[in-house]
């Protein structure tokens, strides 16, 4: 069996490895290890959870070794997607990289541009940059780019979703033609072998799993439920309870940025431990709120694939499916979230009937049926009658509201708490003397603004903004309560690298 010190790596990189606690390389590190120390070009075929990080960060540490930077010029660039994955690939320099000294840098929006310049004028060994932010640098006359020796582009086709391309290619432009590079995408269609193909010079193609499949570890089931919203979370309280034992950490996803705020209210009035994330929370929010769950701090997550996409949290043991997601891919992206690196976990995925048609084509993807719980949706109970008719049929005054919420009270006793006005929400009181962090983003939902804010880089091209809203905007209206303000003391950790 290979081990690590097969694959040619540095004596200062194997003991830092050593010391992560890694003996044998995943397939994708065995694979792009050892050409990648060759100076070959890669095309690496992998999904996040396969080890792909450490798959280009090993040889770059090693290849780093000789030389040292310049001013303003940086020896090797990587570009990511978003904020979150480029602070974790910053983060695997600092664990993998302890026992060398070198300069990481790391451009990202949202962060200020002083700090930055202060970085890059003492010479970057390693610039870690989200797209946008990079070309900002760029245009201020801060960087030059013809000193890069190797070029990373990490998750390739979400860099197409999200309308990168444009971008990449003017950064690709701004290096030298004789550089490195090493290009990582999960899926491989058309429209990416053709953006490989321009990148990249006789490369070594590295692929690990089919795209689309999902990890043997693991288990997942459906769970049938009512429609109506307050019922799903009955049945999702039930599911959480019920896996009480195995349960260690859990992300919860929802498909839109206000069911995420809605479902993390309820979820918080009924006592879990919980913190959540979506794109419309600040940079700083959503790097401490992460740090809390990987630390521990939380227990359960709730968050939208926008704010989920990439995040490497290695050991979660339970995804729950609150929705079913519309895109069929974002289903494996989800789960892909457990049974990551060889540990086995459990995806369970709340379907109701107007989710069949998600559910076919999710089944047809992955290529297998998925085993119902506690049967399907012809063994549901029926409807519990809802507050929102009850409402409806008596009028929308305060006071029919109330008369409506007594009557309705011992029927509704499972969700009782979920209904109060949104000012009664713990996210929304405040203890004494602490201070509210404030969102920067405020309620402008124009999908342009919108990414501007998640992704901190340019949105000045219309084919991006197109892309981006059919993937990347956990569309509906910008949550109240938790959406615009985090308490303090959820943001207790404030580890956040960015
Ligand atoms: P990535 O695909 O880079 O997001 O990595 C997924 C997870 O696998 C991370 O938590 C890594 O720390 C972990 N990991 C990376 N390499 C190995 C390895 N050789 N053995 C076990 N786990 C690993």
């Amino acid at each position: 069996m290979t081990t690590f010190s097969d694959l040619g790596l540095s004596q200062k990189v194997l003991s830092a490895v050593t010391d992560a606690g890694y003996t044998i390389p995943t397939p994708i590190q065995a694979g792009a290890i050892p050409p990648a120390l060759e100076r070959r070009d890669i095309c690496g075929i992998a999904q996040t959870g396969t080890g792909k990080t450490a798959s280009f960060v090993l040889p770059m540490l090693t290849l780093l070794e000789k030389g040292r930077a310049r001013a303003r010029m940086p020896r090797t660039l990587i570009l990511e997607p978003t904020r979150e994955l480029a602070a974790q690939v910053a983060e695997n320099f600092e664990k993998y990289g302890k026992n060398h000294k070198l300069n990481i840098a790391l451009l990202i929006g949202g962060v200020s541009f002083e700090e930055q310049d202060r970085k890059l004028e003492r010479g970057a060994d390693v610039l870690i940059c989200t797209p946008g932010r990079l070309l900002d640098h760029c245009e201020r006359g801060k960087l030059l780019m013809t000193g890069v020796e190797i070029l990373v582009i990490d998750e390739a086709d979400r860099m197409l979703d999200m309308g990168f391309i444009p971008d990449i290619e003017r950064i690709a432009k701004m290096i030298p033609f004789t550089r490195q590079t090493l290009f990582f995408s999960a899926t491989m269609p058309a429209e990416i072998q053709k953006l490989a193909d321009r990148f990249l010079q006789n490369p070594v193609r590295v692929e690990v799993a089919k795209p689309s499949s999902t990890a043997k570890t693991v288990t997942q089931r459906i769970v049938a439920s009512n429609v109506k919203d307050y019922e799903k979370r009955a049945v999702l309280r039930d599911l959480i309870k019920g896996e009480e034992e195995e349960l260690k950490n859990a992300i919860i996803f929802c498909n839109r940025k206000k069911d995420v705020a809605d479902l993390f209210r309820s979820l918080d009035r009924h006592g879990f431990s919980v913190g959540a994330l979506h794109g419309d929370m600040d940079q700083r929010s959503r790097m401490t709120m992460l740090s809390n769950f990987k630390d521990g701090n939380l227990k359960l997550l709730v968050a939208s694939d926008v704010a989920a996409r990439g995040l490497d949290i290695p050991d979660v043991s339970h995804v729950f499916n609150f929705d079913l997601p519309v895109h069929s891919e974002d289903y494996v992206h989800r789960i892909g979230r457990t049974g990551r690196a060889g540990r086995s976990g459990k995806a369970f995925s709340l379907v109701t009937a107007k989710d069949t048609k998600f559910l076919d084509a999710i089944e047809k993807m992955i290529g297998e049926k998925i085993e119902w719980l506690n049967g399907d949706l012809t063994a549901l109970p029926e409807p519990m009658e809802s507050y929102d008719n009850d409402r409806q049929k008596r009028g929308r005054g305060g006071k029919d509201r109330d008369r409506a919420k007594g009557r309705d009270k011992n029927r509704r006793s499972n969700e009782a708490t979920t209904e109060q006005p949104a000012a009664a929400a713990p996210a929304t009181e405040q203890p004494a003397g602490e201070t509210r962090v404030k969102s920067e983003q405020k309620t402008d939902r124009a999908p342009r603004h919108y990414d501007r804010q998640n992704n901190g880089d340019h949105a000045n091209n219309d084919n991006r903004d197109r892309r981006r809203h059919y993937r990347d905007n956990d569309d509906g209206p910008t949550p109240v309560g938790f959406g615009d303000d985090i308490p303090a003391f959820m943001l207790i950790v404030a580890n956040a690298k960015a």
